[in-house]
C-alpha cells in the first residue's frame, strides 16, 4: 500500500467542502461536530468522528444517499471531479492495478477509480462524504477485497496517512542458484514487523498477487548479472549526454520503474522494482 502524495491534498479537501454544503444542508445541528468539520476530518481523526457517530447510523443515514449522487454523475461536483484532482493512477492498496480518470474534451465522463470508504459507510454514514475517508482505489481492492473486514485507522493503514512502504519491504529468497532463466528458482516474500502492515497484506492478498508478477523480478535478477559495474560505466562513456541525462537515469532505465522514494506510486509494481532493485544493488 502506497501513501498518497500530493502537496494539495488540504487545499483539495477544502473545495470538496466547499462543493457539497450547499447539498447537506439537513446536517443535524446537535452533532459535535460541525459539517465542515466532518466533511475535512484530517485520517487520524476519522476514528473519533467514527466512535462518536456509531450508534447514530439513522441519523446519518442521509448521507449514504448523498454520497450515491455524488458517485452517479448527475451532481454538478462528482466523483469524476475528485478523482482527476487526485490524479492517484495506480491503486494505492495493491501498487498493481491502473486507476487512471479519463474524462473526455466533450466532458463525457468515462472511467475512474472507485472510491473505498476506509470506515464502511453502511456502519459509519457519517463519514460516507468525509473527504480522507475516500480512497481512490481500483475495483478488486475495492469490491472484491476489502469489504471482507472491518476497517480502522487502528487495524489498518491508510493511505493517507500511512505508507506501507515505509514499514515492509519485497524480499528476494533464492533457493536455486540456476535459476536464470525460471521463475522457479526464488520466492519473494513482503516483510514486516508492522501489526497494522500485516492486516493490510493479508486482506489485499497482497503475497498470493506479487507471486503472479516474479517474471518482473527474474528479470531485475537478469539484468544485475548483466549490468555490472564496468558495463555500466561503458554505458555511461558511450551514452551519458546523448541516451540519458546521468547514472540515476540509467539506473533507471535498467530497472524499468521510478526509483524515487515519492514517486512510487506513479506506476505499477514500482515498489517490488524498487525493493527488489534495493536488494540486487541496481539502484
Ligand atoms: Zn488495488
Amino acid at each position: 500500500m502506497i501513501k498518497i502524495q500530493n502537496e494539495h491534498l488540504e487545499q483539495y479537501a477544502k473545495e470538496h467542502y466547499e462543493n457539497l454544503k450547499d447539498k447537506l444542508k439537513d446536517f443535524p445541528t446537535d452533532c459535535k461536530y460541525s459539517l465542515e468539520e466532518v466533511i475535512r476530518a484530517k485520517a487520524e481523526q476519522l476514528d473519533e468522528i467514527a466512535e462518536w457517530g456509531k450508534d447514530k447510523v439513522e441519523v446519518y443515514e442521509f448521507l449514504i444517499s448523498k454520497y450515491k449522487n455524488f458517485t452517479t454523475k448527475k451532481d454538478e461536483y462528482d466523483a469524476y471531479d475528485l478523482a482527476k484532482k487526485l490524479n492517484v493512477n495506480v491503486c494505492p492498496y495493491c501498487n498493481i492495478n491502473s486507476t487512471y480518470t479519463v474524462i473526455k474534451e466533450d466532458d463525457k465522463k468515462i472511467t475512474r477509480p472507485e472510491f473505498d470508504h476506509f470506515y464502511d459507510k453502511a456502519k459509519n454514514p457519517i463519514l460516507a462524504l468525509s473527504f480522507y475517508n475516500l480512497i481512490p482505489s481500483c475495483h478488486t481492492c475495492n469490491s472484491t477485497l476489502k469489504g471482507r473486514e472491518e476497517f480502522s485507522m487502528k487495524s489498518h493503514l491508510n493511505p493517507y496517512s500511512d505508507s506501507l512502504d515505509e514499514v515492509a519491504k519485497f524480499h528476494l529468497q533464492i533457493e536455486n542458484s540456476k535459476f536464470y532463466h525460471s521463475t522457479d528458482g526464488f520466492v519473494v516474500k513482503l516483510e514486516t514487523e508492522d501489526e497494522r502492515a500485516k492486516k493490510n497484506i493479508k486482506i489485499f492478498e497482497l503475497d498470493t498477487l506479487y507471486e503472479n508478477h516474479k517474471d518482473i523480478v527474474l528479470e531485475l535478477i537478469q539484468k544485475e548479472a548483466i549490468y555490472n559495474e564496468s558495463y555500466l560505466d561503458e554505458l555511461m562513456h558511450q551514452y551519458e549526454g546523448t541516451l540519458f541525462k546521468n547514472r540515476e537515469d540509467l539506473q533507471r532505465l535498467i530497472s524499468g520503474g521510478y526509483i524515487s522514494d515519492d514517486e512510487i506510486g506513479k506506476r505499477p509494481l514500482s515498489k517490488l522494482v524498487k525493493d527488489i532493485s534495493d536488494e540486487l544493488g541496481l539502484r
